[in-house]
């Protein structure tokens, strides 16, 4: 497991969860996104889509930050017959798979 912080879009509060290290993000979007099945932080998020963060803000004790309660997604990289699933902004130009004989 890893430990990974993203930012909420809308207030910028960083937000933390661990996770297994081999999930890749995309991007993190104030709206879900289309044909996306996520998991709340508390369900099995990874064995989904993506999570869907309520912005609390930081564990108590590690910052002042207070969260403003809204909702935003993580979307992790899908895959659909083993190629990208292209159906979103990406978080960085990376190299795209091709498996086309
Ligand atoms: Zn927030």
């Amino acid at each position: 497991m890893v430990s990974v912080t993203y930012t909420c879009p809308y207030c910028d509060t960083v937000v933390e969860i661990d996770r297994d290290a081999y999930l890749a993000d995309k991007s993190v979007t104030r709206e879900p996104l289309a044909g996306y099945e996520y998991s709340s932080t508390t369900g099995a998020y990874e064995d989904a889509d993506g999570i869907d963060f309520v912005c609390i803000g930081q564990p108590e004790g590690t910052s002042s930050d207070d969260g403003c309660g809204r909702t935003f997604y993580l979307n992790y990289v899908t895959f659909e017959n083993g190629r990208e699933r292209d159906d979103g902004p990406s978080l960085e130009d990376s190299p795209r798979f091709d498996f086309r004989p």
